[in-house]
């Protein structure tokens, strides 16, 4: 006789929806957003704010704009200035939460707790330290405590939210790395309480600047940056002029592969997936066998980006400013009550887990 055939089991109970991921980054209002910020990081703020899976939380650091700006009414303007590029660059102020970080003040509280487990060692080998001490050295000016700790509250804001990703370009990936650091070095003293946030779920970018300089920035001066505000005529103006001979940019001698900083905004499209017919290929072979002159890849450059992005970032720039300032205010202060409800008690309970009281009740 054979045996019985086993009871049948039960329905499989339906798995839990997976806990959503939390996206942070912030982006310092020192001035016009430019194409380093929008490749190297609204741009995955865009597509990050798009997805059912995460939640976002994109913020201007205002406090970290005070460590090289001393402008309160450019401060001021420029703040409004990001979140219009937020927006302009596709971020969904419905979805995602856009704050201030100086209406966050647990952010400072937690910055302090950070403080007291970082070595002065530690922060002296940071890049951003060692480049921006240097180069107000050459101006003839000392750098400020606050340039000093800056990744200390770049940890804080990143930890307070309790963030998993950390979409940023490739020049802040030391500050990422840091702020993990800390939440490792916390969860050993206190036990297990922050999450350790990863940076993107891709490899960050580094956009190089049009002039002989590596990496396009704010602080790079004006004929070095494309900004995204301007108009086709006025970039092409730009890019038509940014040399390109190797021996004056002299990129592979500052230890950057490309060959020119074209050829380095076309590889950075290129592997964003921005750039059609093989992108690079058609790059290096034309540059290497004189098919064709700079001006011609140059052109090619700003018209994938003007295709891709440039245009779009204008219509939707053009339709946010239709709307003033009242808009944008109302979006700041709407995200900056869903951040702090969010960041508030994770910091209360790392105070805790420190030692302090926070409730004297
Ligand atoms: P900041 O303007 O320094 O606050 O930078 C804001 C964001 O833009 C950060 O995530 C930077 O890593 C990113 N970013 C700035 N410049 C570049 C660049 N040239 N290439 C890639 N990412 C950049």
């Amino acid at each position: 006789m054979s045996a019985p055939p086993p009871p049948a089991l039960p329905p499989e109970a339906p798995a839990p929806a997976p806990k959503p991921k939390v996206a942070l980054s912030l982006i310092r209002a020192t001035g016009r957003t430019h194409l380093g910020n929008y490749l190297g990081a609204t741009r995955s703020f865009a597509q990050l704010s798009a997805r059912e899976d995460v939640r976002c939380y994109f913020g201007v650091a205002t406090l970290h704009s005070l460590t090289t700006l001393s402008d309160p009414r450019a401060l001021k303007r420029d703040i409004r200035g990001v979140v219009v590029d937020f927006i302009a660059a596709g971020v969904d102020p419905e979805r995602a939460v856009i704050f201030d970080q100086t209406a966050i003040p647990e952010t400072l509280q937690l910055s302090w707790l950070l403080s007291c487990l970082t070595t002065a060692g530690r922060l002296e080998r940071m890049h951003h330290w060692k480049e921006k001490k240097d180069k107000l050295a050459e101006l003839g000016q000392a750098a400020n405590v606050g340039l000093f700790t800056y990744p200390i509250l770049m940890a804080a804001d990143i930890l307070g939210p309790a963030a998993d990703l950390v979409p940023v370009g490739e020049d802040q990936l030391q500050h990422v790395e840091f702020a993990r650091d800390l939440a490792l070095r916390f969860n050993h003293l206190y036990g297990d309480y922050f999450r350790v946030p990863t940076f993107l779920e891709r490899e960050a970018v580094r956009v190089p600047g049009l002039s002989a300089s590596g990496k396009m920035g704010k602080s790079e001066g004006d004929k070095a940056t494309l900004y995204l505000g301007d108009s086709y005529e006025a970039q092409w103006k730009k890019i038509k002029v940014a040399p390109t001979d190797p021996a004056r940019v002299r990129l592979q001698d500052a230890g950057h592969p490309d060959r020119c900083n074209i050829g380095g905004i076309h590889k950075v499209l290129t592997h964003l997936g921005l750039h059609e017919e093989g992108g690079m290929e058609w790059v290096t072979d034309g540059c290497t066998q004189a098919k064709w002159g700079c001006a011609v890849c140059k052109k090619r450059a700003l018209d994938v980006m003007e295709e891709g992005f440039l245009r779009e970032i204008r219509e939707r720039r053009a339709a946010v400013e239709a709307r003033g300032d009242g808009y944008i205010d109302e979006v700041i202060r709407e995200g900056n009550e869903r951040a702090r409800a969010r960041i508030q008690p994770v910091v209360l309970g790392a105070m805790e887990r420190a030692g302090l009281i926070t409730r004297w009740v």
